[in-house]
């Protein structure tokens, strides 16, 4: 059964491909040591920037918006396009190449928010007309960096903003006089300039929440996988196993396929404890546990049903498949659990295998399976008891 980390894992893999990405990374950086890093955080960076890369888009969907109601000159847009397609394109090599991994942020949001403003600053030269524009994606890229940068580097952030914008007015002005654009810009920068602090204050307060909620939902994740883990083996506990039968039997039902059960019991496991202790016994529970569900598929859910005694759900297989894989662990802990956990006397186990009958309750397959397990016992013990299901039909 795949657990919640592989599910993650699966959710991260969405457009864009991780494995083109990674294609692509690795065309930049081959089989260079130097340049070996982490790559599924450096696709994350990847992927973030792709998504910041929307607000270059935004502001050229705004100028466009500009130029078709003639405010704005095709030779600035077009000026203005290639300046930000030559800076996307200039961080999108430093990322697929690992180059942003020797500053200090990887993530290069500083520097990507810095140049982002420094080009709407040029336009605001060499356009006045863009004045409207400022305001609103500056605003924008603030909060976009709240998320990545610490306070004090967001507030440098929007000096910046504010000096290039007074400054593209000033030198504006100084070619042109114009006193009337030169007023109403001052008045824009000075609202900009008693409300963008204020932003960075609540934008550094949504980020501080964002950690915080992130930090619950870990520790969440990390108590529900504590709570259907059996504390000593590792593998899921009874309460899960028992959740599991139920779910793959309403999943057999649903679509037909076949769902197998067994009961493994460790034989004679008091002697056990008895001999070596109860210490000792419990080595012996949890490597039979590890080397039983490393001898099981992915889909196989095994867990420990309570002191000595194990459960394995085998979906999707019949039940002589089935009977491959238990008498494979019935073999393993003939030859091998002994010696590993370190016991001198031969460790054993008792198995009781089933297979579901459509419709027939949980509590009926997981009975048929005790009760191979229980002849398994009686009938001399280290051996599998194979329970055919016999269909009752009305
Ligand atoms: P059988 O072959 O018929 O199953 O005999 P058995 O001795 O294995 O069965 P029985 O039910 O008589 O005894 C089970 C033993 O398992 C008794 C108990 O002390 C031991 N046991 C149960 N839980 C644990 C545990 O967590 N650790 C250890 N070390 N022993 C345990
Ligand atoms: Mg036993
Ligand atoms: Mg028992």
């Amino acid at each position: 059964m795949q657990d919640s980390k592989d599910m993650r894992t699966a959710s991260s893999n969405r457009w864009p491909s991780s494995a083109a990405l990674l294609w692509v990374m690795h065309l930049f950086q081959p089989n260079d040591d130097d340049h070996r890093h982490d790559d599924s955080r450096q696709l994350q960076r990847i992927r973030r920037y792709g998504r910041a890369c929307l607000i270059p888009c935004a502001y050229v969907l705004a100028l466009l918006a500009l130029l078709l109601t003639g405010q704005l000159a095709w030779s600035v847009f077009l000026q203005a396009c290639t300046l930000l397609l030559f800076g996307c394109g200039a961080f999108a090599l430093c990322l697929f190449s690992g180059l942003n991994l020797r500053a200090p942020d990887k993530t290069l949001t500083a520097p990507m928010a810095v140049s982002m403003l420094a080009m709407m600053s040029w336009t605001l030269f060499v356009a006045p007309g863009t004045l409207v524009l400022f305001g609103p994606f500056a605003l924008l890229i603030t909060m976009a960096s709240a998320f990545r940068l610490r306070e004090k580097t967001l507030f440098a952030v929007v000096l910046f903003a504010l000096a290039g914008n007074i400054f593209s007015q000033l030198l504006y002005f100084s070619i042109t006089h114009d006193t009337a654009i030169l007023m109403a810009g001052l008045s824009h920068c000075s609202a900009l300039a008693i409300t963008l602090p204020g932003f960075v204050m609540l934008a550094t307060r949504v980020r501080r929440l964002y950690r915080s909620l992130y930090m619950v939902s870990v520790k969440m994740e990390n108590i529900e996988e504590h709570a259907r883990r059996d504390e000593l083996t590792g593998s899921f506990n009874r309460r899960y196993m028992m959740a599991a039968l139920q779910q793959q039997k309403h999943l057999a039902d649903s679509t037909d396929q076949e769902l197998c059960l067994a009961v493994i019991d460790l034989d004679h496991f008091k002697r056990i404890n008895d001999e070596i202790g109860h210490l000792a016994g419990d080595e012996v529970l949890r490597t039979f546990a590890k080397l039983a569900q490393h001898s099981v598929r992915r889909e196989d859910v095994f867990g420990r049903y309570g002191g000595e005694e194990f459960l394995l759900l085998l979906p999707g297989i019949a039940l002589q498949s089935a009977f491959s894989t238990v008498e494979r662990i019935r073999a393993m802990t003939e030859n091998r659990l002994g010696i590993i956990a370190k016991v001198e006397r031969k460790v054993t186990v008792s198995i009781g295998l089933t297979q579901y009958i459509p419709g027939e309750s949980v509590l009926d397959l997981f009975a048929r399976a005790d009760m191979a397990m229980y002849l398994a016992k009686t009938s001399g013990r280290n051996q599998v008891v194979l329970q055919e299901a016999v269909e009752q039909r009305d």
